[in-house]
């Protein structure tokens, strides 16, 4: 089976009211323990590679690790999507490389602040015009080869933007009772209308949303007033609501979702690791926000932390031992074991063989049709 256009695999789920994972990658092992989940759990499945990810792998070891996948397991089917493109040069080069899908995530743009006397780049929201030009023209050209385009309105909290929802001292500024009156937090959340009023103007075919989710591994501020224990980050399961309801046809996309299960920091912890007290998006909120047109749900600390708590594991039981076999082995179990949990609780599972998967040039003809 070729390579799966997202649009199709999303308007699949969509119908099927399930959602789907969008797993990153880097290497070999990762690719591989997802095709293996997939395969175990019959899931459709879409593989992600961000800027860094290409840059690490030299662009073309991915993709053809990714066409190696697709050829191993062809009922399965798979769409390679480039997860956070800047610019229409960075889309385009994943188009030519291959690539089914690309994102385009126009919220955001670089400046250059002075900080300690040092000149540094830093990224602030764009002005909306701005992310419709730069998504539309993304649009227009990747809908010619029948590539899906996911844009992004909000800004999502956490390290990808400096402006999460915590205040100057990091306190979460969001309660559940501040979820009620959530208007107070828009400039941080997706904004229904602006949401609409992008898809319309732009052609996308998937929209991220800030609800609240950040990217890494320390998503949240709010501590326990007792038990000092980090909580979960709020998502506004309300929001995605208001959202969906103003675009039902849009598939939406969560970013920034893994759930940074307890065991696993442990494991890193007990073997030699230090990382700090934390807490990921709990796997009832994304279903619930599945129930409300989320259809994407990106996914990538929980697989490094499953592959760095395996390997941790395995050197410290093992000091002799110097064969990366040895110890990527137990890594890719470890990473499969989560893409085999996130598929069930996703829905994803059982519905690789739903339906007759599209060509890019069949979604191409499609696009036409539509107008797009
Ligand atoms: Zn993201």
């Amino acid at each position: 089976m070729p390579l799966v256009p997202m649009r199709q695999i999303l308007e699949e789920a969509t119908k099927g009211g399930y959602g789907v994972g969008a797993f990153n990658v880097n290497n070999m092992e990762q690719i591989q323990a997802i095709m293996e989940a997939a395969n175990e759990t019959n899931s459709p499945v879409i593989i992600q590679a961000s800027r860094g990810a290409l840059q690490y792998s030299r662009m073309i070891y991915l993709k053809k690790l990714i066409e190696a996948a697709v050829e191993e397991y062809p009922h399965i089917p798979v769409a390679m999507h480039l997860d956070h493109g800047d610019s229409l040069e960075t889309c385009m080069k994943a188009i030519d490389l291959g690539f089914t899908s690309v994102m385009i995530d126009g919220s955001l743009k670089d400046v250059e602040v002075e900080k300690d006397g040092k000149k540094k780049k830093e990224q602030v929201p764009r002005e909306f015009e701005e992310n419709v030009e730069i998504t539309r023209k993304v649009v227009e050209v990747a809908h010619k080869y029948g590539v899906t385009v996911e844009g992004e309105v909000g800004c999502l909290g956490g390290i990808e933007d400096g402006h999460g929802i915590e205040d100057k001292e990091g306190k979460s500024l969001l309660t559940e009772k501040d979820l009620e009156e959530e208007r107070k937090y828009s400039p941080f959340l997706t904004d229904p209308e602006e949401a609409e009023r992008f898809v319309k103007e732009t052609g996308v075919d998937a929209l991220a949303v800030a609800i609240g989710t950040s990217h890494g591994a320390f998503k949240s501020n709010r501590k326990h007033p007792v038990t000092k224990e980090v909580l979960p980050p709020i998502i506004a399961v309300s929001r995605v609501k208001k959202i969906h309801e103003r675009i039902p046809e849009v598939p939406l996309v969560m970013h920034g979702s893994s759930s940074v299960p307890q065991e696993l920091v442990d494991i890193i912890n007990e073997c030699g690791g230090e990382l700090k007290d934390t807490a990921g998006v709990p796997i009832e909120k994304i279903q619930e926000a599945i129930k409300y047109g989320v259809r994407k749900i990106n996914v990538d600390t929980d697989s490094r932390l499953a592959m760095t708590g395996a390997i941790r594991k395995y050197l410290k039981e093992n000091p002799s031992k110097f064969d990366p076999r040895d110890y990527l082995k137990p890594a890719r179990e470890a990473m499969k074991k989560v893409y085999v949990e996130r598929m069930i609780a996703f829905g994803q599972a059982g519905h690789a063989g739903d339906y007759k998967p599209l060509t890019l040039d069949d979604m191409k003809c499609l696009y036409s049709k539509m107008g797009k």
